[in-house]
Order: structure tokens, then sequence, then C-alpha cells
């Protein structure tokens, strides 16, 4: 008789665990996965996909004005939240029942409620009260919204899970935060009629980025007006005739229908009991683990943004792939967190892989820039005041591109087949000896010839 009930438990169903049990159960192991809440996890139900259809909804409103410039006739249009929500929902189910087919067809044994970690080698249900023993545990919990310190009136916020379900379309709402999310839904708020404040603690959003695509990213959506309150946070919320009143650091209010807050996501191991069985985790809870995932505990293994490695959906799949490789088929590999794509699905959008200059220049002893900011064709007709920008960075000694970057339309698109060539070490030669692709915005990489000059180095 097995030593244990399954080869592998897997806590969490959503990218990272799903993709660790099928590959896991094609090399023959016993697969159970538990999941608390919905099966897919939070790309799939309150993350990427629901936020590209809610970006898709939003940017019919350039569409139908841009269209007239085109010789279209745009009769009445109007936006109806309701709908949107219901297709987005009859779509995830969609998506939610194809993960659970897959599941299925693997042989993983799917147990839907929350598990626990009570041993090196045993989790339990927490609702049935089962107790199960598996050689491995697999912690792909991922993570939840933060809601920061502690402050009066916190009931009343909403974070990126309730804007997704969301009954109607507010006329007014506040994003806190300077990140992904709150960019992302403030340019989907914007977008849909909803007038926008930004409430972020530093001075530029966007930190990390490239300091081109965070002034320029400001700038149009200043230009789209988003209002921006910088170096702020807020220190209370109450609630108002109508609507919410936040208090800020500064001792001013601000008032909007709703107040989103979007300021980073904590690790889920929270009551996992992950610290009794002494698995060591980092500053934020996350599970501290090695470049194979695995924890300070032989047979316990972490992967996706419970790892606070790099949140996002490839990285967990990724990780979760090697881990089975290594783990069940005999094929020990290790992700490298480089050269990672990464895109902020604004409007505009931007778009990066590799370093951003403030990184390039600390790096590397001569770097050249090269830069194109033009307005782009469509925007010819249409008569949209909108400019693209793409940037490229060259280690001037080796000739090799250590960073792109987009913003404009298409940004993901463009960068997604970038990182190719940046991961094959393509040099700025290779880039030039490429022909065109006429007519296209990605064509400006391959036909820069002119390096950037800084307009120190110009003056002098
Ligand atoms: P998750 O997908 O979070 O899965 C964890 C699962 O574990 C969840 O289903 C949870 O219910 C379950 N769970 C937790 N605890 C337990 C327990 N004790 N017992 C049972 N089940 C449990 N990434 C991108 O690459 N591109 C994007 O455009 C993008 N957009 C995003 C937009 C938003 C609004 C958010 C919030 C995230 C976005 N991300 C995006 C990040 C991406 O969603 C995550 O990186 C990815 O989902 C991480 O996968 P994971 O497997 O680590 O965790
Ligand atoms: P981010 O880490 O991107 O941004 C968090 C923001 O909140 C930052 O501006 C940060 O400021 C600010 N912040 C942090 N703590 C506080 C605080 N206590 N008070 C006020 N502001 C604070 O997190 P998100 O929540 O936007 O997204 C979480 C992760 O999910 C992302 O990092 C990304 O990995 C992933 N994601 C990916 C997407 C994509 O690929 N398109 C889309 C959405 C999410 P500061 O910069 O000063 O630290």
């Amino acid at each position: 008789m097995a030593k244990y009930d399954y080869d592998l438990f897997v806590i969490g169903a959503g990218s990272g665990g799903v993709r660790a049990g099928r590959i896991a159960a094609g090399y023959g192991a016993r697969v159970a996965i538990a999941e608390e809440y919905r099966v897919g996890g939070t790309c799939v139900i309150r993350g990427c996909v629901p936020k590209k259809l809610l970006v898709y909804a939003s940017r019919f409103a350039d569409d139908f004005e841009d269209a007239r410039g085109f010789g279209w006739t745009v009769g009445e249009t109007r936006f109806d939240w309701g709908t949107l929500i219901a297709a987005k929902d009859k779509e995830l189910s969609r998506l939610e029942a194809a993960y659970r087919t897959t599941l299925g067809k693997a042989g993983v044994e799917l147990l839907e409620e929350r598990a626990i970690v009570v041993g090196p080698n045993a989790v339990q249900l927490t609702r049935s009260g089962r107790t199960l023993t598996a050689d491995k545990i697999l912690i792909a919990t991922g993570g939840s919204p933060s809601l920061g310190p502690e402050i009066p009136g916190r009931e009343h916020l909403i974070t990126s899970n309730e804007a997704f379900e969301l009954k109607r379309l507010p006329k007014s709402i506040i994003v806190a935060g300077g990140g992904y999310i709150a960019m992302e839904f403030a340019g989907i708020f914007s977008h849909l009629g909803v007038e926008t404040t930004i409430v972020y603690r530093g001075d530029k959003v966007l930190r990390g980025f490239d300091e081109d695509l965070r002034n320029r990213i400001t700038a149009a959506y200043a230009k789209q007006g988003i209002r921006f309150v910088l170096g702020h946070v807020f220190t209370r919320i109450e609630k108002a005739s109508a609507g919410l009143v936040g208090h800020l650091s500064n001792g001013t209010t601000l008032q909007a229908d709703a107040i989103m807050f979007a300021i980073g996501r904590t690790p889920n191991t929270a009551g996992l009991g992950l610290d009794k069985v002494g698995v060591e985790l980092g500053w934020n809870g996350h599970v501290v683990v090695n470049a194979y995932s695995k924890s300070s505990v032989d047979s316990i293994f972490a992967v996706g943004d419970v790892t606070d490695r790099a949140a996002l959906t490839p990285v967990a799949i990724r990780e979760a792939h090697a881990f089975a490789d290594t783990e069940f088929g005999g094929k020990p590999r290790m992700i490298e967190h480089t050269l990672i794509p990464t895109a902020v699905f604004a409007t505009p959008e931007i778009a990066s892989i590799g370093l951003p200059e403030h990184l390039a220049r600390e790096r590397c002893t001569k770097l050249d820039v090269y830069k194109a900011d033009f307005r782009p064709m469509k925007a010819t007709l249409s008569g949209r005041d909108e400019r693209m920008f793409m940037k490229l960075l060259v280690d001037g000694e080796s000739g090799k591109v250590v960073g792109c970057h987009v913003l404009g339309e298409d940004a993901a698109e463009i960068i997604q087949m970038a990182a190719v060539a940046l991961r094959l070490g393509a040099t700025k030669a290779d880039f030039d000896a490429t022909m065109a692709l006429h007519p296209t915005a990605a064509e400006e990489f391959v036909t820069m010839r002119e390096k950037w000059i800084m307009p120190t180095e110009a003056a002098g």
C-alpha cells in the first residue's frame, strides 16, 4: 500500500496550481488539488481575463469617435455596465468549466474547499475536517488585495475584487495606488465616463518603469481628464449622504461615489499553518523558496504569487511546470526570472522588456539610446491628439539591446515579440538588419538610425 494518500497535494487551483497538478499527473503522479473559491484562480476569475475584457469595453469610447474621421456616421452610443458584467461572467463560467475539464481529463482529483497544512506531509480540509497525506505539498495559494495600514472606515473601500462585481457603474471614483491595477482600472473607468481621480503616495506613478513611459502616461491620463493627487495617502474614509468622503494625509478631503484601493497584494499564507510546520516566511508572509521552488521544509514547495517573485501569470505557470518536471518528470529545471516582458493595459498601453533607462545607465559603461515619438497613422484621419513612443536601449560596448519600451496601441503585442529577440541576445545591428514590415508602428524598432542625445550632452 502507498505510504501517502497522494504523491502531490496542491493547495490552490489558480494559474500555478492547475499547471503543476496537470503536468505532475501526466507523469503518473496521484494528484489532488484543493480550491476554496473558483477554479482558475485570480487570473481567470478576477485578474487578467476580466480586466482585459473591461479594457476592450472601455476602448470602444475612442473607437466610436475615431470612426467619424474614416467616413463613418456613428449614431447615438450608450454603454450599459450590467450587460458588460453579465457577458463577462458568462465567459468566466465557460473558462472555469474548461479548467475543470482539463483537471478531470488529467486525472487530478478536485476538492472544492479550503485546505491548510497540518504537517510536512499532511493537509486538512477545513469544511469536511478530513486529513489527507501526500509525499509532496505544493502551496499555490496566490495573493489577495492589500488594504494597507488599518484606517477608520476601511470597510467602505472596494478593491479590484469588488470592482469586477459592481452592480452599477459609479459616476465618480478615486483609485488609490500608482501601480499596475490602479493605472489599468483608472483607464477603464475614465474611458467608461466615470470621473476618475488617482491618489498616489509618491511623486510619479508606475515606479520601476522607464521614466519616459511614466512621464508620457501621466501626461496622457491628465489630458484625458484623470486627476492626480500625488504625495498623499488616505487616513480615514466616511460615508456621506451621497457616496464617500476620503480624508487625506494633507488634511484635505475628496468625495466620490466609490474609493478603490489598489496598493499591492499580500501573499495568501495567513492561517495556512505553514509557520507551525517550520516553513520560512518572508517579510510580507510570502513563502521563501529556492530556485527549484522548494521551501525550507523538504516536502513543501510553493509557486506563483505566494512566493512574491514576479506576480504575473506566465511566471506562475512556468514555475509550476518546472516544479512538476523536476519533482515528477525526472527533468530538474529552474526558471530564470530575468527578461520578463510586462505590460500595463492602460489606455494608452505601455509595455517593456529588459532594463529601464535608469538601470541600464547603472549597468552599462556606455549606453546608446534610440527614441521614436510620432503620431500613429490612425491618428491622422481620426484627428485624435495622440503620440506613440518607442525606445531602444543599447549597450554601447557590446551592441546588445538591453531594453525595449513602447507606449501606444498594441504595445504589449509588440513587446511580446521583441522579447524573443532580447532573449536571443540580439544586437542593435541585428535589429537594423531585420527587414521592416510596413506600414506598422513596430517597424520603428528596425529603422532607428539616430542616437538620442541627452539635452545636457547636446549643449556641451
Ligand atoms: P492565483 O491565480 O491567485 O490562484 C490561487 C488560488 O488559490 C485561488 O483560486 C485561491 O482561491 C486559492 N486558495 C488560496 N488559499 C487557499 C486555501 N487555503 N485552500 C484552497 N484554495 C486556496 N498577470 C499577468 O500576467 N497579466 C495581467 O494582465 C494580469 N492582470 C491582473 C489583474 C488583476 C486585477 C490582478 C489582481 C492580477 C493580475 N495579474 C496579471 C496577476 C495574476 O493574476 C497572478 O500573477 C496569477 O493569477 C498568479 O497565479 P497563482 O497560481 O500564483 O495564484
Ligand atoms: P503594484 O505593486 O503594481 O502597485 C502598488 C501600488 O500601491 C504602488 O504604486 C505602491 O506605491 C502603492 N502602495 C503600496 N503600499 C501602499 C500603502 N500602504 N499606501 C499607499 N500606497 C501604497 O500592485 P497592484 O496592486 O497594482 O498589483 C499587484 C501585482 O499584480 C502587480 O505588481 C503585478 O505583478 C500584478 N498585476 C499585473 C498586471 C499586468 O501584468 N498587466 C495587472 C495587474 C496586476 P510605491 O510605488 O510607492 O511602492
